[in-house]
């Protein structure tokens, strides 16, 4: 294959390689699957990706990818999910964690591992949130000790629990964030490890949520042992662990999301009668999805341009919770019958989906926190009392 250079190039040679290959990617199941096979298409499609090189474009060489752009590989997942060729939540976490485990991860332990979860043979987690712990994250307090004096040990003492954490029981591997400071040390006390998810110790108890699905879960950490050179970042340096994540979870895994919206809202379109009423109901979710498209695409070429992101991505947050609300309650409205009584694998999709949908003004950020942000941050509004 011709190494694609600009995004344009790439994009028309990845959609006429799709085409070809649709078939062969497509799900084998109807409708969206059951979880377990969700997980298994995305690690198949992964794999076949991988071969042709397609998921290793806009990933460092060091890692076993082909270079390029990052914008690459957020064009490859909204191309994959406006095909419907896999869950773009559950793809989207390659985004969220191997660019921060490419940067703070030792050289050897990035090259060693990357390329599994490129190519589909792993999947990892993200363990930050706690029972007590989820928009104050740097309360957070599952603590690693070290065995020893903490700037010679050669192992870690890690006991606590995490929750929420998305796919645990898939997962092989968490980037876990730790107290490793005194308790009240907040963020500057923080230390990232990254650890297997079958070291002994380690408890994992799916969580069902309000849509049926198990999709994450309690994790339980009982004298788990953990070597120093699974450190990400450096002791007590947690905290820039963290806030790494934030420029791709805001950027390409909403530009993914974003993709995937529009093709339902498409498939909304082509179900729903050709009413004036339906027509106005369809038009207000497009433009909804329309203004955080727009807003998406230009924190995405902030990111390309080199721009720090910082607290304006709580804008984005807010949006794509809008647009996710709009492009489902469009769908309670217009297919309320199917999302309350339809029990076929059409009727299951949409009140999965609809229900799914609601929790858009928490996962990465409550709705409520972000609009803090934008008031005390950006637009000066005076500080939290
Ligand atoms: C689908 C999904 C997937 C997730 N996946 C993961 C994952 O993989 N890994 C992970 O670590 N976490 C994950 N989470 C957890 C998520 O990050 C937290 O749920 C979120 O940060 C909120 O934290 P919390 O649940 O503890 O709520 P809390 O922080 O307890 O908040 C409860 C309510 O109080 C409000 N509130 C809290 N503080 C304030 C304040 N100062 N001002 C105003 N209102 C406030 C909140 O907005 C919210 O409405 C996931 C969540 C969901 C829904």
């Amino acid at each position: 294959m011709v190494r694609s250079a600009t995004t344009a190039e790439f994009r028309a040679d990845l959609h006429a390689w799709l085409d070809v290959h649709e078939a062969e990617l497509a799900p084998t199941y109807r409708g969206m699957g059951t979880l377990d096979e969700q997980i298994a298409q995305m690690q198949r499609v992964k794999a076949i990706l991988y071969e042709a090189d397609w998921m290793r474009y806009g990933w460092p060489e060091r890692v076993g990818g082909l270079g390029g752009a990052a914008a690459l590989r957020t064009e490859l997942g909204a191309s994959l999910a406006a095909r419907d060729l896999m869950d773009p939540g559950h793809f989207s976490l390659v985004e969220v964690l191997a660019p921060t485990l490419i940067d703070f991860a030792t050289p050897a332990l990035a090259a060693e591992v990357v390329p599994s979860l490129l190519n589909g043979s792993e999947m990892w987690c993200q363990g930050f949130s706690e029972p007590e712990t989820g928009s104050d994250l740097s309360s957070l307090r599952c603590r690693a000790v070290a065995e020893g004096d903490p700037s010679t040990a050669t192992q870690w003492i890690i006991n606590g629990q995490k929750v929420w954490t998305s796919l645990a029981h898939f997962s092989d591997r968490c980037v876990l964030l730790t107290r490793t400071g005194p308790p009240d040390s907040k963020h500057l006390g923080i230390t990232a490890f990254f650890v297997d998810m079958d070291t002994p110790g380690i408890t994992v108890r799916p969580i069902e949520m309000i849509n049926g699905v198990r999709e994450f879960a309690e994790v339980f950490f009982d004298d788990v042992v953990v070597s120093t050179d699974r450190i990400l970042g450096s002791v007590n340096g947690g905290w820039a662990v963290a806030m790494s994540i934030l420029p791709f979870e805001r950027s390409s895994c909403f530009w993914q999301r974003i993709a995937y919206l529009y093709q339902r809202l498409q498939a909304l379109t082509r179900l729903s009668e050709p009413t004036d009423r339906n027509a106005e109901i369809i038009g207000n979710a497009f433009l909804e999805l329309h203004a955080l498209r727009t807003r998406s695409r230009s924190t995405q070429h902030r990111l390309a341009a080199g721009a720090t992101l910082g607290a304006e991505t709580s804008i984005d947050k807010v949006l794509v919770a809008a647009g996710e609300h709009a492009v489902y309650n469009a769908a309670r409205r217009l297919l309320h019958n199917t999302i309350t009584l339809d029990d076929t694998v059409h009727g299951e999709q949409w009140r999965t989906e609809y229900l799914y949908s609601r929790s858009a003004t928490i996962y990465g950020g409550t709705a409520e926190i972000q609009r803090n942000i934008i008031a005390r941050r950006l637009l000066n509004l005076g500080d939290e009392r």
